[in-house]
């Protein structure tokens, strides 16, 4: 080790999901969407004048700020704005959890809480999801420094009803409570409806699941101004021009187009109830998910297995070598084609090992 190692930040890092070159792929690995987004994006792109990329994007994401609080119908003052949802979550541990006591998230959940904690010197406990994967709202009413679990949470897809966030928010009133709704489109109701009740609570949601913008990185957080006001003065405080001109541009296109975003959601739910009764026909049990993903495992074939055997047939899911989930897969929800494609691959994988098992 070199002497001035000892004064390096060390940090064990998040892994991300890969991003393979080859395009001949079926990728159902990092829960993408499998639908371009709205044509509006398409015509905001086509009107970018290149001569304005010389100039610095507004800092304050006004365009795609004043666009997001049209959608939910509330104050401009009540948004931010930031590089995907994984930097509106950064910005927030930074901003809002601060205290000497730990903050909580369950033990099976989004994998970048523990590492932005370590990060930030937070320190942090990780309560266990109960047999089922689900939340004990008890869990959430010890002393804390803060709170944040997805609703759905990753990668189980369950979710959570409002009146459970609603009671862990109310108890929590000394304290940040983040909800973070990634995935909320895909069937649960949003906890945006309780920002006006309860100051204490932050939505962070994503442009990259259910609006198809995972390349522009795009994420939002709502809540309270006072909240909104924190995040912005630690942003300011980090990097002003986050967000560049072109995403802004491309983010407020987008999610003015409320009849492409209802029909791809809509498709992709429709395909995941059907991949879900497929899975069930061939052996597999998963939470029921409210997500664009199944969390599932085989009841004979191990995880691991199935995960390396589709990766050699080039369909690329999720695989976590992790305590309590190390045999399950995480299946992104496709189209309804690239479904089919892996479910017969799956059957016949399952059919020629029994057929070997019952040779042997
Ligand atoms: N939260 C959860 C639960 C996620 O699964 C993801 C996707 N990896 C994110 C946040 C971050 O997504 P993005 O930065 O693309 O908005």
């Amino acid at each position: 080790m070199n002497k001035w190692e000892k004064n390096v930040r060390k940090v064990v890092p998040y892994v991300p999901g890969e991003q393979p070159d080859n395009i001949n792929i079926i990728k159902l690995n990092t829960n993408e969407n499998p639908y371009p987004p709205s044509e509006n994006v398409l015509k905001a792109i086509s009107e970018i004048d290149y001569n304005n990329l010389r100039l610095y994007p507004d800092p304050t994401c006004n365009i795609l700020v004043k666009a997001i609080a049209e959608y939910y119908n509330i104050s401009d003052n009540q948004v931010f704005t930031g590089i995907g949802s994984d930097d509106v979550l950064a910005m927030a541990f930074l901003t809002f959890f601060n205290s000497d006591k730990p903050i909580l998230f369950p033990d099976i959940t989004y994998s970048f809480y523990d590492v932005w904690a370590e990060l930030f010197g937070i320190p942090y406990l990780t309560p266990e999801l109960d047999n089922n994967f689900f939340i004990n709202p008890e869990d959430y009413k010890k002393e804390n420094g803060g709170i944040i679990f997805p609703n759905p949470n990753a990668p189980t897809g369950l979710y959570q009803p409002l009146s459970t966030i609603e009671d862990i928010v109310k108890y929590n009133s000394d304290v940040i409570v983040i909800i973070d709704e990634a995935y909320i489109d895909f069937g649960g109701e949003s906890a945006i409806k309780l920002i006006d009740k309860y100051d204490n609570l932050l939505i962070v949601q994503t442009f990259s699941k259910s609006r198809s913008m995972a390349g522009m990185r795009i994420g939002f957080a709502i809540g309270s101004p006072i909240l909104i006001k924190y995040l912005n003065d630690a942003k300011y405080s980090f990097n002003s021009y986050t967000m560049n001109q072109t995403a802004l541009n491309l983010g407020a296109a987008c999610i003015k187009d409320k009849a492409h975003f209802n029909k791809t959601v809509k498709k992709i739910i429709d395909t995941r109830e059907m991949t879900k009764k497929q899975l069930a026909k061939i052996g597999f049990s998963f939470p029921d998910s409210m997500a664009n993903f199944i969390f599932a495992r085989h009841k004979d074939i191990p995880a691991k297995e199935l995960f390396l055997a589709l990766k050699q047939n080039n369909i690329f899911v999720r695989y976590f070598d992790k305590p309590r989930i190390n045999n399950f897969l995480r299946i992104t929800i496709g189209t309804d084609e690239e479904m089919n494609t892996m479910i017969n691959f799956l059957k016949n994988y399952i059919n020629k090992l029994s057929v070997r098992q019952s040779l042997i």
